[in-house]
């Protein structure tokens, strides 16, 4: 069985958040490896797919190919382009029942949204709360839903943590103009980036209610893939599809 974090979504939505247990890939990319691009052995990788995919009991598995960008994509079925990954796909949405839309990561968030009959997944990192992406979910989540306009949850999954993510002042700076507060710092006093302060902070504007499943994965090698802590690894992932 795999280990699988469930976020807080309302039904007939249901999201949940891999962690490295339960897959067949090797070190150093053991064991639930959902990626295709991080050199793993393909077959690995398409196994893993498989047993998240019976595990769930979904119909398919939509991936984009995430670029740290802003693109969102509705997805409206499976096909061979959508398991190999939409390009330029930092976020899916779906009102279609049965199809789980995957966002990896490992450091950046995978944010799971749901609202009455649609769904939608984020990737964000430093640049996609820069360039906005779940404020574009948000949106193209708005357009296709069939329901109240309000009425978007939204679940954060797990990722590196303000105290561990440290980066240069300027660019902790460009953050914090996009998003006010999202700029932090380390343990050790240097500056930082808070992803799940500054995610928050833009879902909450949107109107957004927010839950968080928490865990920093640099700081949790048995569990997470952590890109920041060794390089060459798997990614887990957030999936997030109606029921
Ligand atoms: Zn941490």
């Amino acid at each position: 069985m795999l280990e699988l974090l469930e976020a807080a979504l309302p039904a007939p939505a249901r999201g949940v958040f891999t962690t490295r247990a339960g897959g067949v890939s090797l070190p150093p990319w053991e064991a639930l490896n959902l990626a295709r691009h991080v050199d793993d052995a393909h077959a690995k990788v398409m196994h893993n797919r498989e047993l998240l995919s019976d595990q769930l009991g979904v119909d398919a598995l939509v991936f984009g190919k995430q670029v740290h960008g802003a693109g969102v994509r509705v997805v409206k079925g499976a096909s061979n382009k959508t398991a190999r990954g939409l390009d330029d796909t930092d976020g899916l949405v779906t009102t279609v029942p049965g199809l789980g839309l995957v966002m990896l990561g490992a450091d950046c968030l995978p944010v799971l949204l749901a609202a009455d009959g649609v769904v939608g997944a984020a990737h964000v990192g430093r640049l996609g709360l820069v360039k906005g992406v779940l404020t574009e979910v948000v949106r193209v989540m708005r357009e296709q839903g069939s329901g109240d306009p309000g009425g978007i949850v939204a679940t954060i999954g797990p990722g590196i943590c303000s105290h561990c993510y440290e980066v240069p002042a300027s660019l902790a700076g460009e953050v914090e103009k996009a998003v006010p507060g999202a700029r932090s710092t380390t343990r050790q006093g240097s500056t930082s980036v808070d992803l799940v302060k500054g995610a928050r902070s833009q879902l909450t504007a949107e109107g957004v209610a927010v839950t968080t499943v928490g865990g920093c994965t640099l700081e949790q090698p048995d569990r997470f893939f952590s890109y920041r802590r060794d390089g060459l690894t798997g990614r887990h992932g957030g999936v997030v599809w109606l029921a």
